[in-house]
């Protein structure tokens, strides 16, 4: 029992669907039952959003009809993948995320999986068919469309693979697997063989967007084993797997970055309990998602604390801070900043060994790359930088850590 996962590019014109039908195809002849988790054809989703905003006169659509709207993306390709399979002589039918039996709690555009009844799946396998199913969607309790966040076919492709126990996931993409870095961006970066979830998760998270963070939650948490690779040829891809001893001998496993970030420093605030509290929970109440805090050491009684987010959010931070600041009376003042980018380094060897923040920081100043503000976990050390500088910096840095040969 096979889950194979194709996403948006490898789906992404007829001739790329014909393509995934008969890998699908093979993959069923070689004696295998198999599911595959399709996404929208590449850009599907974001021409999606962008008629949303066309028809909503500058006001924001409720994410209940975005939910309705974005899940047509998949809803096409699982009809066509089929139809390209029968065409074939295979024998697909393809399910809708709620067909499947893939409930969803409510929060719409970012629902979570509550719980996967594969009845129809199974029933459908045990009659030889293929199984084809809308990526990114679910079914809330009230039975509405909801959808799992971007990059969230994902998440499907795992959840389905630890709920009918498949003997094998495969999330099937645009790169041969997991690499050193984005090979977008670092023209050597290498590919991974094997990569704990842990730090997968932590390079998901950092802006490594080959897999969605959630789904490496996922399947950290139901311990499904999964490899990534292409769907364009047939060279072994990236294994994600639980970590083993031997994982810790490399100190730096990847790099990440993450572009279009923001910054918002609340200067001058009183040095007192409950500050922080009021600032983020304005920010969190108006569901801004933010990054990096830092606050300074106060020696006056005032104190500045700066925080990171997305670019996106930057207006909206603002405008709910802006009474609590008048609140906090002058002379608190906000002072809000674009162009910037975090650099990470992630690997689960970090823990055992030191020099990692240095070695990085000092490869930076070398090449003149002024840090703003740093943060770290127990297996990632992450600095923001100016987001022009960002290319070199992951180049370097890479470099700096030997990432292009093999551990
Ligand atoms: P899909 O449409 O198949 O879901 P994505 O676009 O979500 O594919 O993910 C694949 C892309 O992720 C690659 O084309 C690559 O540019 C980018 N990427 C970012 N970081 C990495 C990394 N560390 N290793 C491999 N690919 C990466
Ligand atoms: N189509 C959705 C997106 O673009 C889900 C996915 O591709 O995984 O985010
Ligand atoms: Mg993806």
């Amino acid at each position: 029992m096979i889950v194979q996962k194709y996403g948006g590019t490898s789906v992404g014109s007829p001739e790329r669907i014909l393509n995934v039908a008969r890998r699908i195809i093979d993959t069923q002849k070689a004696g295998n039952r198999v599911v595959a988790v399709v996404s929208a054809m590449a850009g599907v989703t974001n021409q999606l959003i962008e008629l949303a905003d066309q028809v909503s006169s500058g006001n924001k659509p409720t994410n209940r009809e975005m939910d309705v709207l974005l899940a047509t993306g998949e809803q096409t390709t699982i009809a066509l993948c089929s139809m390209a399979i029968n065409a074939m002589g295979g024998k697909a039918i393809s399910l809708t995320g709620a067909q499947a039996g893939i409930a969803t709690d409510g929060e719409h555009t970012k629902a979570r999986i509550s719980n996967i009844t594969p009845d129809e799946v199974h029933r459908l396998l045990d009659d030889d068919h293929i199984v084809i199913i809308a990526g990114f969607q679910g079914k809330s309790p009230e039975g509405r469309i909801t959808t799992l966040g971007r990059g969230g076919s994902d998440l499907t492709a795992i959840a389905m693979a630890a709920a009918i126990k498949a003997d094998l996931c495969q999330i099937l993409t645009d790169v041969d697997g997991v690499y050193t870095c984005d090979p977008r961006v670092v023209a050597d970066a290498r590919k991974i063989d094997e990569i704990a979830y842990d730090e997968m998760l932590e390079m998901a998270s950092s802006g490594s967007k080959v897999m969605q963070s959630r789904s490496v939650e996922f399947a950290k948490k139901f311990g499904v084993r999964f490899e990534v690779r292409s769907s364009l040829n047939n060279n072994p891809g990236t294994i994600v797997t639980e970590e083993h001893p031997n994982m810790e001998a490399v100190v730096v496993r990847g790099v990440s970055i993450e572009r279009e970030q923001a910054k918002v420093t609340i200067e001058n605030v009183p040095d007192s309990p409950g500050i922080a509290a009021r600032i983020f929970g304005a920010v969190s109440d108006a569901g801004v998602i933010i990054d990096m805090i830092v606050q300074n050491v106060s020696k006056t009684g005032k104190t500045d604390i700066s925080f990171t987010l997305h670019r996106s959010d930057l207006d909206k931070a603002g405008e709910t801070l802006e009474p609590l600041v008048k609140e906090l009376g002058d002379p608190v003042f906000i002072e809000t900043t674009k162009g910037i980018g975090k650099l990470s380094v992630v690997g689960i060897g970090m823990r055992s060994h030191s020099g990692v923040a240095a070695q990085m920081f000092a490869t930076l100043a070398d090449h003149g790359i002024n840090i703003q503000m740093i943060s770290t976990s127990e297996i990632k050390t992450a600095v923001t930088i100016d987001e022009s500088q960002l290319d070199e910096a992951a180049n370097v840095v890479h470099a700096a850590f030997n990432l292009t040969s093999k551990p």
